[in-house]
Formats: structure tokens, C-alpha cells, sequence
């Protein structure tokens, strides 16, 4: 029970990676508000946790919208009473998404206003009710594409994903002294939604797995486990940090065949 009594908002909740750990969260004791604008998607990671146990609410919430993410904050005060983890983890990677010559502003614009100005209106509300709880951990989600760059491109994608890590720094520092910590988590490439969509044939996921030491996909749940350390006390002297959880793609010069 590494999360009892806590308050925990996923954003992203619906799928993937948040409902992975929206579910692991619970078992650890934590009360979960599940925010997502898939409404069936977070209904049903609700129901998982309530199936299990556990207590959770679904806030339908884009995260790209200011009044929205206002909502959502105060629905973890509403139920639960405040909030002492905040998973700013929703996000998109384009179809139409490519090089600075493809890629149509629309397509920019949506990209960050999701992935980049979603977590900046997560931490504007949701970090004055942190401090009000007492303190608690933020974790957001990047990518290790924050680091490398791929022939493949998703410009927008690339470019919002490493925001999102220098912003978790800039945070981190500026509320250190708050018992408010600040981390990125960087996944590498998941075997979720968001990329099979992207890479949607046999060809496209060779493509991307000859990069991989590791040879395989990362699985949702296994970002659940460390989005947990960073959520719990376990990494209680961590801050400023970006976990890389990325079956090597990051260590890599060559592959084994
Ligand atoms: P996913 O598509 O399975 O889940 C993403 C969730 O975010 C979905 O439930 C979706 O409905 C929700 N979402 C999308 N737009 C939203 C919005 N405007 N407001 C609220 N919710 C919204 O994908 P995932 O792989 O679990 O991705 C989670 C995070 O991990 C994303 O930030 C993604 O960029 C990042 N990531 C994924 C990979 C990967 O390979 N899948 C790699 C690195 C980083």
C-alpha cells in the first residue's frame, strides 16, 4: 500500500499507459480521478478499480482546454478532499504529423495544445491544491524522442515531448522547497494505442524494433511500475529527473542482430 490514503489524477486515464497505472495506483491504496475526453474509455478504468476495490471517479476532460483542467482539479478536491498526485500523461501523436514541410500548422497547433499546454494547465491548477494537501509528487509524461532524432519524423510530436522535459525541470526547481517534487517519465516505444495506430503495418514496426536492444515493445503496465516509484515515496529524494524507461533504445549505437 505505498500510495494509502493519497489522492492521485491521471490524465490520459482512459488508456495505455494512464490506465495501466490508474489501476496499479488503486491497489496501492490511492483514491484515483480517472480524466480523459475518451468518456468510455475512463468509465471503464473506473469501473476496473471500483471491481477491484478500489475508489475512483471519470471527469470527461480535454486537457488542451483551461477551464476544463480547472475542472478536473477541483473534482479530486470535490470527491477526495485534495491531491497529492498529479500524472499530467495525455497525449497524441498525429497521422498527418511529419517534416516541416508536411506537417500542416493544424496539426502543430493540436499537437502542443494537447501535449505541451495540457501539462502546463495541469500544474497551473493542480499545484496550488498539491501544496494545500501538503505537498506530493507531479509526473509527466515525455518520451525518448526528447533525445533522439528519427528519419521518421513527427516534428510536432518530437518538439512537444522535449517541452514537456524542460518544463518538468524548470518545475521542479521552482517548487522544491514546497515538498512538491517534479519528474518526467520517458518512455520508449509501448506496444499501446497511440503507436500501433501510427506504426500500423509489419513493415513500420520492424522499422522501429531494429532500433530496440531489448527487441520488443514496452508494455503499458510496465510504465505503470515506474510512474508508481515516481508517485510514491520510494523516489522521495527524486526531483528534476526524467525516468527512461526505454528497453535501450537511448543506450544504442548498434543492435544485436
Ligand atoms: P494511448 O493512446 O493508449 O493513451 C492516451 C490517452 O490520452 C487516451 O486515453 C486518450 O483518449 C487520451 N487523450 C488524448 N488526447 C487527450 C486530450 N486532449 N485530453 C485528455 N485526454 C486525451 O497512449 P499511451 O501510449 O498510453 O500514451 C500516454 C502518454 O505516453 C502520451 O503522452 C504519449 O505521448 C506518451 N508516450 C507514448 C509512447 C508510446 O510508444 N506509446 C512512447 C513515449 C511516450
Amino acid at each position: 500500500m505505498r500510495l494509502k490514503d493519497k489522492v492521485a489524477l491521471i490524465t490520459g486515464g482512459g488508456n495505455g499507459i494512464g490506465r495501466a497505472s490508474a489501476i496499479l495506483f488503486a491497489k496501492e491504496g490511492a483514491k484515483i480521478v480517472v480524466a480523459d475526453v475518451d468518456e468510455k474509455g475512463g468509465n471503464e478504468t473506473v469501473e476496473e478499480i471500483k471491481n477491484n476495490g478500489g475508489e475512483a471517479v471519470f471527469i470527461r476532460t480535454d486537457v488542451s482546454n483551461q477551464a476544463q483542467c480547472e475542472a478536473m482539479i477541483s473534482a479530486a478536491e470535490s470527491n477526495f478532499g485534495g491531491l497529492h498526485i498529479l500524472f499530467n500523461n495525455a497525449g497524441i501523436m498525429h497521422n498527418d504529423d511529419g517534416n516541416s514541410q508536411s506537417t500542416q500548422v493544424d496539426v502543430w497547433d493540436l499537437t502542443m495544445n494537447i501535449n505541451v499546454k495540457g501539462v502546463f494547465f495541469g500544474c497551473k491548477y493542480g499545484i496550488p491544491l498539491i501544496r494545500k494537501s501538503g505537498g506530493g509528487s507531479i509526473i509527466n509524461t515525455a518520451s525518448f524522442v526528447a533525445h533522439l532524432g528519427a528519419a521518421t519524423p513527427q516534428l510536432a510530436y518530437t518538439a512537444s515531448k522535449g517541452a514537456v522535459l524542460s518544463m518538468s525541470r524548470e518545475l521542479a526547481v521552482i517548487h522544491a522547497r514546497e515538498n512538491i517534487r517534479v519528474n518526467a517519465l520517458s518512455p520508449g516505444p509501448l506496444r499501446t494505442e497511440l503507436l500501433m495506430s501510427f506504426l500500423d503495418t509489419e513493415e513500420k514496426k520492424q522499422r522501429r524494433l531494429v532500433h530496440v536492444p531489448m527487441g520488443r515493445f514496452g508494455e503499458a503496465e510496465e510504465m505503470a511500475k515506474a510512474a508508481l516509484f515516481l508517485a510514491s515515496d520510494d523516489s522521495s529524494y527524486m526531483t528534476g529527473n526524467e525516468f527512461l524507461v526505454d528497453g535501450g533504445i537511448t543506450a544504442a549505437y548498434v543492435t544485436p542482430e
